[in-house]
């Protein structure tokens, strides 16, 4: 150990020495070398430690359970990351339900802050899985094979002998068998049931991640409860860091009446309770009963601390001891600072009153979105890389890629119109009908006469029906040419010198158009709407035939005048139909 220093001659920068007298100097599972010391709680008894077990049973019946049960044909909770599809008690959740997760998120966080700021770190104690699993599973598993607390260190001090090793060689098969199946119940809840099924029972080759998931997650597992335990809630979990700045004076946690329990002292046989009073002596008897069983090795006779994770078993311990010698119980119970200090009762302080109003408005938001959430979600999306095309008939058409979400449990046959423009709406493919709590994709080609059309970019509505009643309308856009945007005559691509330096100075127009003479198809779909305009305006040069048949075009046109390199030959388009249109 270091050559301890008085504080004020202590180095800027030298390492300060660890007072171990200060509980808040050091950590109670560290010793003065800062090697861990390992734990030998000792198993509570009381009636806190009974609600927990039974609270424990249904929470782990929830756990396990929540991937195998099935709602309405779902499992009771998933979290389908891969598929992107959540259950919560059977309903299906889609992405887009982004809002519904978000509110949910809002309100879980801000529901963490309002009851820690109530009631401490009760979460922790009482329903987190990390102790839920750990206290009453694995430790209840060790009290079995290896006795209560003191057993298990003697066990451990005893020398190495064939009884020991079947015993730990027992209790880590039993450990990691138990990981096994949390890994694989945390995987059921991630890619569903079928999803693990299949990888357990299909071909290993073909499920080479899934099982390297499976493995990784046992032995995270393994580690936790085997050796990690305790260490999680101090130094990993963000909530445990988070409660100091949650909590104040009011919150109720597991707190020592040091009122009532100080001066402590051992209880001497001879002396009644009246003379241990005269004498300054308080209920604290200094058994270590608190110290012993609590899970994380603090003493709560210290005051409230970090490590403390309100589990109870220091209450239990301590109600025990003041049974035996009669005073009454509670000396260590659910109390607030202010409560113990000035004997006040618990309150509505006015932070925790906003932290409830907000919790019930997002709550109240939540409920909202729930109660009106859409049963049919759809996108309707422009195909990528294209512009228009133009038919035989004159019609321009243009291609959208459209996404179904059935939020439902009954399958939805779906229709789509046009709802402000005469056209025509055909889905590619055929009739849609969107599976229940599926979703699906489909091509959809929207047709209009350029005579419907405004110039460049039309405004469409598209309703969506079902069973004869509309459920939803989308708005998106249709792209035709523009129609002959100077009157002088002068086509688009002969613009007049302003309006190129316009789309120099805006960034997002030049590199639509650099991208579109990248794209030759899109370029040429683009020119097969104008081709018209353009034989009669574009070309105060006429080529020769010689030089049309050089250039690849066949028409009136030097196919630089497009903007593309003087050797791009008809080849290069990949399709003839522009061409034919250019050159009419
Ligand atoms: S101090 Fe008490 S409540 Fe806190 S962790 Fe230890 S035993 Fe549990
Ligand atoms: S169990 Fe109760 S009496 Fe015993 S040391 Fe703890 S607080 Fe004191």
């Amino acid at each position: 150990m270091p050559h301890a220093e008085p504080p004020s001659q202590v180095p800027s920068g030298a390492v300060k020495a660890v007072n171990r007298a200060d509980f808040r100097d050091h950590l109670s599972t560290a010793d003065e070398q800062g090697r861990r010391k390992w734990l030998y709680p000792q198993q509570p008894r009381g009636r806190y430690y009974r609600a927990r077990t039974w609270l424990a049973w249904l929470l782990l019946g929830v756990m396990f359970g929540g991937p195998l049960v099935k709602l309405n044909g779902n499992p009771l909770f998933m979290m389908n990351v891969i598929e992107r599809k959540f259950s919560v008690l059977g309903v299906i959740f889609w992405p887009q339900d982004n809002l519904v997760f978000a509110l949910g998120f809002l309100l879980f966080l801000t529901g963490i802050a309002v009851f820690t700021a109530a009631f401490g770190r009760l979460w922790c104690g009482w329903t987190c899985p990390q102790t839920v699993l750990m206290e009453m599973v694995f430790r209840k598993l060790e009290y079995l094979i290896e006795g209560d607390g003191p057993s298990q260190r003697a066990f451990e001090r005893a020398p190495c002998s064939t009884g020991k090793l079947a015993r730990k060689g027992a209790k880590h098969a039993i450990f990691l068998v138990l990981s096994f199946v949390i890994g694989n119940t945390l995987l059921a809840y991630i890619i569903g049931l079928d999803g693990l099924r299949q990888i357990v029972t299909d071909d290993p080759r073909r499920h080479l991640a899934g099982l390297a998931f499976m493995l990784l997650f046992t032995l995270v597992f393994y580690g936790l409860f085997a050796r990690f335990r305790e260490q999680a809630c101090t130094f990993i979990c963000p909530y445990g860091r988070l409660q100091s700045t949650l909590m104040d004076e009011n919150t109720i946690v597991v707190a020592y009446d040091y009122k009532r329990g100080e001066k402590r002292g051992p209880l001497r046989r001879s002396e009644g309770i009246p003379q241990r009073s005269a004498r300054g002596g308080g209920d604290c008897v200094d058994c270590f009963r608190c110290v012993s069983v609590c899970p994380t090795g603090i003493d709560i006779r210290n005051g409230t601390q970090m490590e403390c994770v309100n589990c109870t078993a220091c209450i239990d311990a301590c109600d025990e001891v003041m049974d035996r010698i009669h005073h009454p119980r509670g000396l260590i119970r659910f109390a607030s600072l202010d409560g113990i200090e000035k004997g006040e009762r618990p309150r509505l302080t006015p932070r925790l009153a906003g932290y409830c109003a907000i919790l019930l408005a997002l709550a109240a938001g939540l409920a909202a979105l729930l109660l009106t959430r859409s049963e049919v979600d759809i996108t309707l999306l422009r195909a990528p890389g294209v512009l228009f095309s133009q038919a035989p008939d004159g019609k321009l058409s243009n291609l959208y890629l459209l996404k179904l979400t059935n939020k439902t449990r009954y399958d939805k046959p779906v229709e789509l119109k046009l709802e402000n423009v005469a056209g025509s709406l055909t889905v590619l493919g055929g009739q849609l009908n969107v599976p229940a709590e599926k979703q699906t994709e489909a091509s959809v080609l929207v047709e209009i006469a350029p005579d419907n059309l405004a110039s460049g970019n039309t405004p469409v509505v598209v309703g969506v029906y079902c069973a004869g009643k509309r459920i939803d309308r989308i708005k998106t856009v249709f792209i035709g040419p523009r129609k002959q945007p100077y009157p002088g005559g002068k086509s688009e691509i002969r613009r007049p010198k302003s309006e190129a330096r316009r789309e120099i100075r805006n960034p997002k127009a030049e590199i639509r158009r650099k991208s579109e003479i990248r794209n030759p198809k899109a370029e040429i779909a683009k020119f097969s709407g104008i081709g018209s305009a353009l034989s009669t305006e574009s070309t105060g040069d006429p080529v020769s035939r010689s030089d049309r048949t050089e250039r690849g075009t066949g028409c009136g046109f030097r196919i630089s005048d497009f903007g593309f390199p003087s050797d791009f030959g008809a080849s290069d388009f990949g399709f003839p139909l522009p061409l034919r249109v250019l050159c009419g």
